[in-house]
């Protein structure tokens, strides 16, 4: 038995954001990050929308990029307080991935930290409140997804929530938010959902339900990322679309190790966090080679590459040539090939190969890597993140 997933009502295309208007409920709390929302007026206008939808609206802003687990207490004990029926969350993967756990928290306080970082063991949901997602980026899909990523500072470590109660009653996927992404959010965030529909489609939970739309994420992400990134607002719009159709896929066939060693390497080194996409982008052509050792992994990896008009006459060929197209969408997204050279070499290589051992065990041990199609080895693992750092060929 297998179970999938989605929000009840997806809206998208432009000027979507108005169906706010639209909500029935009483009181409304909105989750925003930093300030651009604000900035570029969609705050104001969803109050707006939501006001003459006959709501009282509460805003909790300034959710911090990988926002920490006090914020989410914070905005909890808001909620609290306001008591909404509705959680609004508006922006990056950021501000929603808080807000989805606040929700846990407003909906039963005396739950831990703790008992939620069990996979799938979340307490029922929707008996205080709704929630509806409205992304800004085109990466985290966390607008249809089940999971949430919160981090713990104290301990260095991104935890991973996942758990279906957390998926969105109602997803918002309008571009006019997307268009306002800068030029490197756009390519880390591209290839984030570039790494969720290849991982997904790889996966050894995927199913009919989930490949096409990892299918066709891949080939509309290949298609317009590089446009998007280069300023077409039209490709933009459609990488929105992509975006949420990979998350729609990986929220029910799950991921792999890419995100494994993401997770545990964004924020274990003091030179500074390795952003997520940028992370995904640098280590998913390792990854693939890795995978490529499994037969089914290998055929699949072919298949995609076959999907999107790349030439080979075996697998192996076909996984050589997506590898190869891969790391080239990277260079032209101006994305490092390897940590080492990442925004000018912040990461310490004596403090990387130092906390080698360690990462690696946390790797293999993240919720991520159960899905990957080759469980590695703590040796195996700590190779590859080695050849992450220095851009080494795979053989192994
Ligand atoms: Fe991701």
């Amino acid at each position: 038995m297998a179970r999938f997933t989605l929000p009840r009502d997806l809206y998208h295309g432009k000027g979507s954001l108005e169906e706010l208007k639209n909500l029935n409920g009483k009181k409304a709390i909105i989750v925003v990050g930093g300030g651009s929302m604000r900035r570029f007026g969609f705050l104001d206008r969803a109050v707006n929308y939501l006001k003459e939808a006959g709501m009282e609206v509460a805003l909790f802003e300034n959710v911090e990029p990988d926002p920490s687990v006090e914020t989410v207490m914070k905005g909890a004990e808001k909620m609290r307080e306001f008591e909404p029926d509705w959680i609004i969350s508006m922006g990056g993967g950021s501000p929603i991935d808080a807000a989805k756990a606040m929700w846990a928290f407003y909906e039963y306080p005396d739950t831990t930290f703790e008992d939620l970082i069990t996979p799938f063991s979340f307490p029922t949901l929707r008996t205080k409140a709704r929630f509806c997602a409205i992304p800004s980026t085109s990466g985290t899909a966390t607008e249809v997804t089940a999971f949430s990523v919160i981090t713990d500072y104290a301990k260095g470590i991104k935890y991973p929530l996942a758990d279906f109660n957390i998926t969105p009653d109602v997803a918002i996927v309008d571009p006019d938010l997307a268009e306002t992404m800068p030029q490197k959010l756009t390519a880390h965030t591209g290839m984030d959902a570039m790494t969720h529909a290849i991982e997904a489609y790889v996966s050894t939970l995927h199913c009919d339900y989930t490949d096409p739309l990892a299918l066709h994420a891949i080939k509309m992400i290949h298609q317009d990322l590089k446009a998007s990134f280069d300023g077409d607002m039209e490709a933009r719009d459609r990488m929105h679309n992509a975006q949420c159709l990979a998350g729609m896929a990986f929220s029910n066939a799950l991921l792999g190790i890419v995100h494994s060693m993401a997770h545990k390497t964004g924020a274990a080194y003091s030179g500074g966090h390795i952003v997520h996409g940028c992370a995904n982008a640098m280590y998913l052509p390792k990854v693939i080679k890795y995978n490529s050792k499994n037969d089914e992994a290998a055929a699949r990896y072919a298949q995609i590459a076959s999907f999107i008009g790349l030439k080979g006459s075996s697998n192996e060929e076909l996984t050589d040539a997506l590898i190869a197209e891969l790391k080239s969408m990277n260079a032209s997204l101006e994305i490092p090939s390897c940590i080492k050279d990442y925004e000018g070499g912040i990461i310490d290589e004596k403090e990387f190969m130092d906390k080698l051992p360690e990462v690696a065990k946390l790797a293999i041990s993240d919720a991520c890597t159960g899905s990957n199609p080759r469980i590695p080895t703590p040796e195996e693992m700590e190779q590859l993140l080695k050849a992450c750092f220095y851009d080494e060929e795979i053989d192994f």
